[in-house]
Parts: structure tokens; C-alpha cells; sequence
């Protein structure tokens, strides 16, 4: 391990490495969209996107051509994944109930939320009763979802769609928020590139079932930054592998070749129960009550 204290590089031998560095937001190669549509996966973003929503209704507020007041109360949020699902249905409840009677010139209420995405279903990675409950509840909270709509470009007064038909259209708006993609941090590709291990389209580490990297049983990764099985990158995903991990990794025996063959084979059954119970817990609509993103949505 290395690190770099006060400029200085350390190196410190170990028996495991475990990486969990987890995952940020993918632009798809398109760095720019990044000024325009700010990702959503840390605080600085959060602050980022609270100013230029609040931002836009106090511009609003003081504005007097009705093109910019539209533009400026035209919110799109570009992913219809679980966290783009949960941005729009937040700033619906934003525009119709927090905001309500705050401004004097303008009307909260009359903000046009966009949800927008090139996949034909919301809530791709989850299942279709799911996606198709939570486009619901989103529209009868006055979300307009547009899907089948694949953004080509992105300025600051808007963004370029091209719709399944192959239909060019621009969408006039101030404030974008992007959750559209999502990369595993480029410690993966680092590991890789030295153990010959593989990666997904994501950047995502491809892991055994024991969450080690092929050839290299004392190497580890976990949480956003492994892929197995098609698991979700979820907060739950990430706990049960740190916890799987931890106890395996305290009581692996210094000799490999002394360990008893079913224990190991019983801790691999538990890891795949436990993961595999989860996966398919995502399917459940009672699952999905601990998730924030859509637990509110269901609740219709
Ligand atoms: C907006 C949003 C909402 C979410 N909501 C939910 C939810 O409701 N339910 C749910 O289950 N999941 C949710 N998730 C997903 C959940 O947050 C992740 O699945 C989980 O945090 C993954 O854990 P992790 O440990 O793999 O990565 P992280 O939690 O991302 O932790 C990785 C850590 O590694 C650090 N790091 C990165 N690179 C380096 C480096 N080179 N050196 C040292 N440190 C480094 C990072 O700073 C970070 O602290 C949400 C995610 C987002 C973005």
C-alpha cells in the first residue's frame, strides 16, 4: 500500500487489500455535459444542484420575458435510474409544496419538471412492475417523463434530444441534473491493468464469487466498485460485502493449504445466499420500502 503524507511516499506491506474506493458519475466521454448538468454523487454536487434550482426560481422571480421565465422554470433530470427517479420526484414536491407562496411574482407550481431518458422504461436495472409504478406516481406528481430520448448535447440554456423516431429537438432549461451513468473508480482499471483482472463497461471490477480478483486470492473488492452477478450498486450490496469479506478475511489461515475445504465451501454458500437473497429482494415491492428512492413513490 502507498500513501503520501506531506509529500512523502510510504509503502506499507500487508497480507490482504481490500479496495472499496466505490463509484462516481460518467458523463459517457462527454466531460462538457458535466458544466451544464452537474452529477449527483457528492456533497459538493448536492450544493451544487440546491443553488442552481433555488437559483432559478429567485432568477425567475426578477425576470419579466416569459421565454426566460420558462426556461428558468424548466427543471430536466437526465437518468431514469433510482437516484434520477428520486431527484424529480424531490423537486415536484420542491415546486408544489415547499415553494408554494414563496414567490410574489411567479408561481411555484408552474415549474415543468422533465425526467428524461434513452432507455423505453424507468427505472431500467429494476423490474417492470416496479418502473412502470413509479413513472405513475411521478406523473400524477406532475413529473412529464420522456423516454426513448437520448440528450446529444448539452448548453447552458439547454439541451439537445434525439427522440426513437430519430427526431432532433431542443429542450429550453436553466437548471440540469445528470444521473444518467455511473463509473467505478479508476482504482479499478489500476488493479486491473496489474493483475490481468477484468472490468465491465462500467469500470467495475469483475470479482470471483468469494469477492477476490482471479490469480490473486489475497486481493479484495467490494461495494459500487465490484461487479458480480449483475448485483445492484447498492448501500446494501456494499454492507453485506464489507461484513462477508472481514470475517473471511480474520480467519483466513496463514497456510492456504490447511484450510478445512468445506468451511470454505459453506462460507461461499452463505456469500451467495445473502447476495442472491438480495438480488432478488430488489424484484419485491416490500423491498423496495428501504430504499429511499422509491420507497416514498410506492406509497401512493
Ligand atoms: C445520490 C445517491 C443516493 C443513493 N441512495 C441509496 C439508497 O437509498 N439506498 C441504497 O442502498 N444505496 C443508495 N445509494 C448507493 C450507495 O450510496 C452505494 O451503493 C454505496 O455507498 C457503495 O458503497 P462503497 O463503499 O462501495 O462506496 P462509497 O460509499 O462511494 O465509498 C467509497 C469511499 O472511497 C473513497 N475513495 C475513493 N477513491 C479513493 C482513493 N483513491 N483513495 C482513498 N479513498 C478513496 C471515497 O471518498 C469514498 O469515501 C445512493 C447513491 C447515491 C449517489
Amino acid at each position: 500500500m502507498c500513501g503520501r503524507p506531506l509529500e512523502r511516499i510510504t509503502e506499507t506491506g500487508c497480507d490482504s487489500l481490500i479496495v472499496a474506493a466505490g463509484a462516481g458519475q460518467s458523463h459517457f466521454g462527454n466531460e462538457h455535459f458535466a458544466e451544464y448538468a452537474p452529477g449527483m454523487k457528492t456533497n459538493d454536487d448536492a450544493l451544487e444542484l440546491r443553488g442552481r434550482i433555488l437559483g432559478a426560481f429567485d432568477q425567475a422571480e426578477l425576470a419579466t420575458d416569459p421565454a426566460e421565465i420558462e426556461k428558468l422554470l424548466t427543471f430536466v433530470v437526465i437518468g431514469a435510474g433510482p437516484t434520477g427517479v428520486e431527484m424529480a420526484g424531490q423537486i415536484a414536491e420542491l415546486t408544489h409544496k415547499t415553494l408554494d407562496g414563496t414567490y410574489r411574482e411567479i408561481d411555484s407550481r408552474s415549474a415543468r419538471i422533465i425526467l428524461l431518458d434513452a432507455a423505453p422504461k424507468v427505472l431500467p436495472p429494476i423490474s417492470d412492475s416496479l418502473g412502470h409504478a413509479a413513472a405513475k406516481r411521478l406523473s400524477k406528481m406532475g413529473v412529464d417523463i420522456q423516454l426513448g430520448a437520448m440528450v446529444t448535447d448539452l448548453d447552458a440554456d439547454g439541451l439537445s434530444v434525439k427522440d426513437g423516431d430519430g427526431t432532433n429537438r431542443r429542450i429550453f432549461s436553466r437548471a440540469k441534473a445528470w444521473s444518467a451513468g455511473v463509473a467505478a473508480s479508476p482504482l479499478g482499471r489500476q488493479l486491473t491493468d496489474q493483475s490481468g483482472a477484468e472490468v465491465d463497461h462500467a469500470g467495475r471490477v469483475l470479482v470471483n464469487k468469494d469477492l477476490s480478483l482471479p490469480d490473486h486470492p489475497e486481493v479484495f473488492v467490494v461495494g459500487d466498485m465490484m461487479s458480480l452477478d449483475k448485483l445492484p450498486g447498492v448501500a446494501q450490496v456494499a454492507i453485506q460485502g464489507r461484513t462477508l469479506r472481514r470475517s473471511r478475511h480474520l480467519r483466513r489461515p496463514r497456510s492456504r493449504s490447511r484450510r478445512p475445504r468445506y468451511a470454505r465451501a459453506h462460507r461461499l454458500r452463505v456469500l451467495r445466499q445473502r447476495f442472491h437473497g438480495d438480488g432478488l429482494a430488489v424484484q419485491c415491492r416490500r423491498a423496495v420500502h428501504w430504499t429511499p428512492w422509491v420507497g416514498p413513490l410506492m406509497q401512493a
